[in-house]
């Protein structure tokens, strides 16, 4: 069953109209929600995200959050999910294509589908290359604007690698889908929650986690120069959780295996969500 507005519907009852402004402009936002026992995952720190891409994209909420908790939590109990995540996407609604903002009616869809914790790959970690960041300066928006990350994910696919690390002049940011954290000498470094990178859940999660393990951490800019001495590196997003990075550019990270810090963090995460 999808949710649409405010109906549950199965997929093939779900009419999105042609001049949906998602479909022209990739003109909407979104998240994904991980389901862990069948509940939401910090649900909050999602939630409080989608107000903010809404709001800063003049994009009204159908209805409150609260009830589009409701309406998240009916869903994954009419399709019996017990772990998997939750998308939603809500565009601006459907009009002529036409940049002006138009009197339109938000279109919002959801759907659950099942997913395993990646638990093989995080204990092996993966492989990335480096590339220039080439996307917009308000990378903090979750909207459906994603070209860029989409063909960033297909470069590494292309290069033989699992992901990549985007860089601006040098100064790393984050990965195709994931924030990213280096370890140097102990201490967990990754870029600073403003403009140029998604604030994500799980980085959230994992300076939470950081904190309560003493374990110190630095929201700063750091370069390919500190990535390229780092002891251990990992990514960090809601369906690959805390995920070694073994290799950069086809140069082992540190010994090629995943880290002390890096394992003490999963082992906490794993705490958590158990
Ligand atoms: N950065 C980008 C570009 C993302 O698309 C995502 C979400 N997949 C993240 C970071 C991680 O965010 P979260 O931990 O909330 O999944």
């Amino acid at each position: 069953m999808y949710l649409y507005q405010n109906e549950f519907l199965p997929k093939e009852q779900v009419r999105i109209s042609p001049e949906d402004r998602g479909y022209y402009f990739g003109d909407g936002v979104y998240e994904v929600f991980r389901v862990y026992n069948g509940r939401i995952f910090e649900a909050e720190g999602h939630y409080r995200r989608l107000e903010k891409s809404a709001r800063d994209t003049r994009i009204a909420l159908p209805y409150p959050i609260p009830q589009l908790n409701e309406r998240l939590v009916e869903l994954i109990r009419l399709n019996e999910l017990d772990e998997g995540i939750v998308y939603m996407q809500m565009t601006r609604g459907e009009a002529p294509r036409s940049h002006p903002f138009p009197q339109a009616e938000p279109v919002l869809m959801a759907y659950c589908s099942p997913l395993a914790r990646p638990l093989q790959t995080m204990e092996k970690g993966i492989r990335a290359i480096t590339m220039d960041d080439i996307r917009w300066l308000r990378c903090d928006l979750k909207t459906l604007n994603l070209l860029p990350n989409v063909m960033a994910k297909q470069h590494a696919i292309d290069q033989g690698a699992d992901d990549v690390i985007l860089h601006r002049s040098g100064v790393v940011t984050e990965c195709s889908a994931s924030n990213f954290m280096i370890v140097k000498d102990g201490v967990v470094r990754t870029h600073p929650a403003n403009h140029l990178i998604l604030h994500g859940i799980t980085r959230d999660v994992v300076i939470r986690l950081a904190g309560q393990l003493s374990i110190a951490l630095q929201e700063e800019p750091f370069t390919l120069e500190d990535l390229h001495t780092a002891d251990e590196a990992f990514l960090t997003s809601t369906t690959q959780e805390v995920m070694p990075v073994i290799s950069v550019n086809g140069e082992p990270v540190s010994s090629g295996q995943p880290g002390p810090v890096t394992r003490k963090l999963q082992q906490a995460f794993q705490q958590l969500i158990s």
